[in-house]
């Protein structure tokens, strides 16, 4: 595929005084054409209201620059656990607060983590998250819910086919449920990305391709099986950068958006207070086909 067609961006914040608007002009100072982004603070429940005037604004700015709502993700925070029968009355009532202020802010995807077991039996993690999603997914709101694939750090379940084949052909309402694959989790749940057709494959015969609505681009800090999950900047980490792009530019993932989540990156091993974002550098990059060996130093200097 072309470089035009990409849909690509990354995460940005969604911050108290600009809201949506902010998020967009974020990720058009990166080159980007989509992002993606938490509606508050992920390791929390506080939520702010929503300001349609801003959201207007912001619809009007992706207009002007051809960025498609329908593109957009929203990521659930990683406080709620469906797995968790504990605290599952919880983590329902928040995730359906979440896809509410995804509806009124027109989002149309919400990438979750699936969960993770803690002192339950895989079993019964899996059949909570069933339950959770069979009452959280709504007909009524045009929200679907990607389940992202996991590294299988821990309990953590999502990290293979059948996990989420199970999850998926138990879901009631079909349309509204989806994939976000993960590269870094892929590679670190062991999965061969210099055969990332092969996994199509495999993951349209179980699951049905249609059924991937996002794709994460990330390279991993770690190797492939070793159920990590730390993410690196893209071609300095053990997937390396042609991988990455030949999954990038796979005609097969044509129309999704590819939104990376690499690390910021600290101005010197003694400052770790003053980080950069490295996606203006990373989407040229891709763009380009090339790696840049002066990558950090660009990000680095602002360049
Ligand atoms: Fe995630
Ligand atoms: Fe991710
Ligand atoms: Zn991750």
């Amino acid at each position: 595929m072309k470089k035009e067609d990409l849909i690509i961006g990354s995460h940005v914040g969604f911050s108290s005084k600009e809201q949506l608007l902010g998020s967009v002009k974020e990720a058009l100072s990166y080159g980007a054409n989509t992002f993606m982004f938490y509606t508050g603070a992920p390791q929390n429940t506080k939520r702010l209201p929503l300001d349609d005037n801003l959201t207007y604004e912001a619809y009007q700015l992706m207009k002007e620059n051809s960025i498609d709502l329908s593109k957009i993700i929203i990521h659930a925070p990683y406080i709620v656990n469906l797995g968790n029968l504990a605290n599952f009355d919880f983590s329902v009532s928040f995730l359906q607060g979440e896809i509410e202020r995804a509806s009124t802010l027109g989002i149309k995807y919400m990438v979750l983590h699936p969960g993770a077991s803690v002192s339950y039996t895989k079993e019964q993690a899996l059949n909570s998250i069933i339950d959770g999603l069979n009452i959280i997914l709504d007909n009524d709101k045009d929200v679907t819910i990607l389940l992202e694939t996991m590294a299988g750090k821990g309990t953590e379940i999502g990290s293979t086919l059948e996990e989420l084949k199970e999850i998926i052909e138990k879901v009631k309402f079909k349309d509204k449920i989806g994939v976000c694959l993960d590269t870094c989790h892929l590679f670190d749940s062991g999965v061969d990305l210099n055969n990332f057709d092969a996994y199509l494959d495999d993951f349209d015969k179980e699951i049905g391709i249609k059924y991937i609505k996002c794709i994460h681009i990330n390279d991993s800090k770690n190797l492939s099986g070793s159920h990590k999950d730390r993410h690196e900047n893209i071609g300095l980490g053990n997937i390396g950068f042609n991988t990455l792009i030949d999954i990038i530019y796979n005609e097969r993932l044509k129309d999704i958006p590819r939104i990376l989540e690499t690390p910021y990156v600290a101005l010197s091993d003694n400052d770790k207070e003053k980080i950069y974002p490295p996606y203006k550098y990373e989407i040229k990059m891709i763009k380009n086909k090339e790696f840049d060996n002066k990558l950090l130093e660009k990000i680095r200097n602002n360049e």
